[in-house]
């Protein structure tokens, strides 16, 4: 049997996923963009699954655009406001501890004439909204800011900075990674303020390969891919019917759980926090008001890597740092404060709705005989 503790990366499937994306392969098989009855029949699955995922964000479904995960939702929002907006306005501010997909295509447009301004933390290793707002200027097109953070769990306060922001700068778009955040806190577009929102369906127990992005009514978005004006030519390209009633459906099932699974996973980290308290060197980097669903951890003088495959040997499944930097030592964690050999042997352990805490003292007790056992930095 083994133990999963790596739902940042990805989930397993729902059976209401699998279902879903089954009967649109078997059944509604068809083109959505073609203009028989078979075409129609996979529009209708679409159609349902992107009221439902719009319904979740409090927007409507003529706001949600289907891409192909989070990766591509991102960098549709940044090139493609760039593109709207950047002609007058070159500044886009974001935050310094963005997953790759939005740091490095902030990075790739900083070659192309932007000034990219990253926000950092302060030395309490929190950050400000009004350092957002102060970041800010006439000449700012974009501001990008994930809502929970996929290394530590850390609650970036999106609410308060995108008000700030509007109040000083009225016509900066605003645009949200909440990948980490969907399904675990409420993510409504109006309450965060967000103009756009990027999602990814494989963190929610859908499948991957499919993510959407919400952009206000108003707001001009360039494409990046372009084609056949599938998606009102926001994202051109067969749409993934199966992929998308799987998103739907996975949407649909734990939207009804949302505050519940978090109280749950609330007392699940506590009870882990309390497993690991009685464990030598052991620190914990994730602050205490952090997502309940994910928990990162350094053990004191073990690298990671060795700590995860010694606990893969176990049969438990975590992380070192994020999934995506597969091994490399993660940038993130020094902005949080976190460097050094407190970095090299820092690990996530990211939950899901499925975790007990059976899983947990498997996962407990493979760390303290990792403690003991594995040697080596
Ligand atoms: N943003 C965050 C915060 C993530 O954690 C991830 C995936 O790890 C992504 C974006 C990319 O999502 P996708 O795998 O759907 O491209």
């Amino acid at each position: 049997m083994s133990v999963y503790l790596d739902n940042a990366a990805t989930t397993k499937p729902c059976e209401e996923a699998v279902k879903a994306a089954v009967d649109a392969m078997t059944v509604n098989f068809g083109n959505p963009s073609s203009l028989h009855r078979a075409g129609l029949d996979a529009q209708l699955c679409m159609d349902k699954a992107r009221k439902i995922i719009a319904g979740t964000v409090g927007v409507q479904e003529e706001c949600l655009y289907f891409t192909s995960g989070a990766t591509e939702s991102n960098n549709l929002a940044l090139r493609g406001i760039a593109a709207a907006y950047g002609r007058r306005k070159k500044k886009i501010v974001i935050s310094s501890v963005e997953h790759a997909s939005v740091d490095e295509t902030a990075s790739a447009l900083e070659k192309e004439g932007f000034t990219i301004v990253r926000v950092a933390p302060r030395e309490d290793g929190r950050f400000y909204a009004a350092d957002f707002a102060d970041a800010c200027d006439e000449d700012t097109c974009l501001v990008s800011m994930m809502y929970v953070n996929n290394e530590t769990g850390y609650i970036m306060p999106v609410r308060e900075a995108f008000s700030l922001i509007r109040r000083k700068f009225p016509d900066i778009i605003t645009h949200s990674d909440c990948v980490q955040a969907y399904m675990k806190l409420p993510v409504r577009a109006k309450a965060l303020g967000a103009d756009l929102i990027s999602l990814s369906s494989h963190k929610i127990h859908g499948v991957k390969g499919v993510g959407a992005l919400y952009i206000k009514k108003g707001v001009r978005v360039v494409p990046v891919i372009t084609g056949g004006k599938q998606e009102k030519g926001i994202r051109s390209g067969t749409e993934s019917v199966p992929l998308i009633a799987a998103f739907g459906a996975a949407a649909e099932k734990l939207s009804k759980t949302i505050d519940e699974r978090y109280e749950r996973l609330t007392e699940l980290k506590s009870y882990l926090l309390g497993r690991l308290s009685g464990l030598d060197g052991i620190t914990v980097n994730s602050p205490e008001d952090a997502s309940p669903y994910i928990l990162n951890i350094s053990v004191t003088g073990k690298r990671s890597e060795i700590m995860l495959h010694f606990l893969e040997s176990c049969g438990v499944y975590v992380s070192s740092g994020s999934a995506c930097s597969k091994g490399q030592q993660s940038g993130v964690l020094g902005q949080f404060g976190i460097t050094g050999e407190r970095a090299d042997g820092a690990v996530r352990i990211s939950m899901s709705a499925e975790t007990t805490e059976a899983e947990l003292d498997i996962l407990a007790d493979a760390l303290a005989e990792g403690i003991e056992k594995v040697r080596g930095k």
